[in-house]
């Protein structure tokens, strides 16, 4: 029997953030200063991650958007073509990912639209958003994955009750 590595990477509530900052670290006593975050820093992470394993998902589990200036001026669009460059398999959903606005285009229907737009390719996952007259999902509740050939791993996503209270979604599903 041979061993086989498989290697998840995920992240969460990125919102919004794309460059690098600077965060204050430790007491106030012996205070440093750490540069961190930035997409192209997780860009590049994600490739050594990737090349050391090859069997890697990369997966986010929400809160895309909210945060900085490019989502009030893009409304999602940016976070979700983020996502395609950088590769992620799948993603949950975050109570701020119903924040987007545009035209008519609002809260999980604008999240939705640029997703499919932006980043095809990555699989937005919650089993537990439930079509009001059809009860049946309207993201794909779960996908498989074959990280490795013949081995394959199921992901699924759900949307905890108080992240849904919160959210902006209560009117803008139904
Ligand atoms: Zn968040």
């Amino acid at each position: 029997m041979s061993l086989i590595t498989i290697q998840i990477v995920c992240t969460n509530d990125t919102h919004s953030q794309f460059e690098p900052f600077e965060k204050k670290l430790g007491l106030s006593i012996n205070q440093t200063t750490s540069n961190l975050g930035g997409v192209a820093r997780r860009k590049t992470i994600f490739k050594q991650l990737t090349q050391d394993v090859p069997g890697t998902l990369i997966l986010d589990v929400g809160d895309h958007f909210t945060g900085s200036d490019f989502f009030t001026f893009f409304q999602g669009e940016l976070e979700m073509k983020i996502l395609k460059q950088l590769n992620y398999h799948a993603s949950a959903l975050g109570n701020h990912d119903f924040d987007g606005v545009l035209g008519e285009s609002k809260g999980l229907h604008r999240f939705l639209h640029t997703s499919s737009t932006h980043c095809p390719k990555t699989q937005m996952l919650c089993s537990n958003i439930l079509d009001g007259t059809t009860f049946q999902p309207i993201l794909k509740p779960y996908i498989i994955l074959e990280p490795v050939l013949n081995v394959r791993v199921g992901v699924t996503a759900v949307m905890g009750e108080h992240a849904w209270k919160v959210s902006l979604s209560l009117s803008l599903v139904r």
